[in-house]
């Protein structure tokens, strides 16, 4: 989609630090991180929402999800990370492209739930 900004990402035509590209599957850095390390993982095809993700791309996001998380965590030496979607525009979502946020943990941040990092 030419006005979606992660879509602009896949192309190439706007910079991103990427950290893993798979056939289906782009990671890059948040540019707006709530932690070090904060990573955005999306399908590289055009989806808005989960339910309009084909089971076969929601499989490949998964399995990048389950690489790239404790690769996320060790990239800044966190024991443990938060892993969201927010899924449409009453949940937060601001970017219309699917996207998993792993958002690293540290023993000093107080241990909120996600929600409470971006309130
Ligand atoms: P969400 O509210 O779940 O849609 O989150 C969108 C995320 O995309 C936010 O955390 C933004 O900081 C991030 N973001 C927006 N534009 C860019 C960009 N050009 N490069 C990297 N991250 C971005």
């Amino acid at each position: 989609m030419d006005d979606c900004i992660f879509c602009q990402i896949v192309a190439g035509d706007i910079p991103s630090r990427t950290v893993y590209e798979g056939d289906d599957v782009l990671a890059f850095l948040d540019a707006n991180p709530l932690a070090p390390g904060h990573t955005l993982v999306i399908p590289k095809d055009h989806h808005e929402s989960l339910a309009d993700l084909p089971a076969d791309e929601g499989r490949a996001l998964f399995s990048a999800l389950h690489e790239l998380t404790p690769a996320a965590e060790s990239a800044v030496d966190a024991p443990a990370s938060t892993v969201a979607f927010n899924n449409g525009e009453e949940a937060g979502q601001e970017v219309p492209h699917v996207h998993a946020h792993i958002v690293p943990r540290f023993s000093d941040d107080g241990g909120r739930p996600i929600h409470a990092l971006v309130s």
